[in-house]
């Protein structure tokens, strides 16, 4: 046993956002785990995410992108602020029923941005743990 890891922190939220930019894991499957969370956790996650984005520098353009494969309407309060330039961030004060269409936006938006960023800046070898995540399948080296 590890000391590291505490239930349901930040580093699942981590993990799981990072395998559906990755492709390892579905969105569905994703909100599906998001759905079962608290409240106050998933606003804890919204934040997060946004953090995420943030960071990976997302553009107008991603945002439509992103918001073109979350499923969710154009129209809907998160795709809207996420496509503005800057994009606004606060999905966390959003009402309770728009939280699972913010975790889609969010999460596809940063696959968007952070898949642009490990086709170019990262290469094939980067430092950065969550591009060097364990494939669940079985790890077969492209050769
Ligand atoms: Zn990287």
């Amino acid at each position: 046993m590890t000391a590291t890891s505490s239930a349901d922190g930040h580093s699942q939220t981590e993990l799981i956002v990072n395998e559906i930019a990755q492709e390892l894991r579905t969105l569905d499957d994703g909100v599906a785990w998001f759905s079962g969370l608290s409240p106050a956790s998933r606003r804890d996650v919204l934040q997060q995410v946004g953090g995420y984005a943030m960071q990976a520098h997302i553009t107008a353009a991603d945002g439509r992108a992103g918001v073109a494969r979350s499923g969710v309407k154009p129209t809907a309060n998160p795709s809207v602020m996420i496509c503005m330039d800057p994009p606004r961030y606060g999905f966390s004060g959003l009402p309770a029923d728009e939280h699972v269409k913010a975790f889609r936006v969010l999460v596809s938006v940063f696959a968007v941005a952070d898949t642009r960023r490990r086709h170019t800046y990262c290469k094939n070898a980067c430092g950065h743990p969550w591009h060097n995540l364990p494939s669940p399948r079985s790890s077969q080296q492209p050769s």
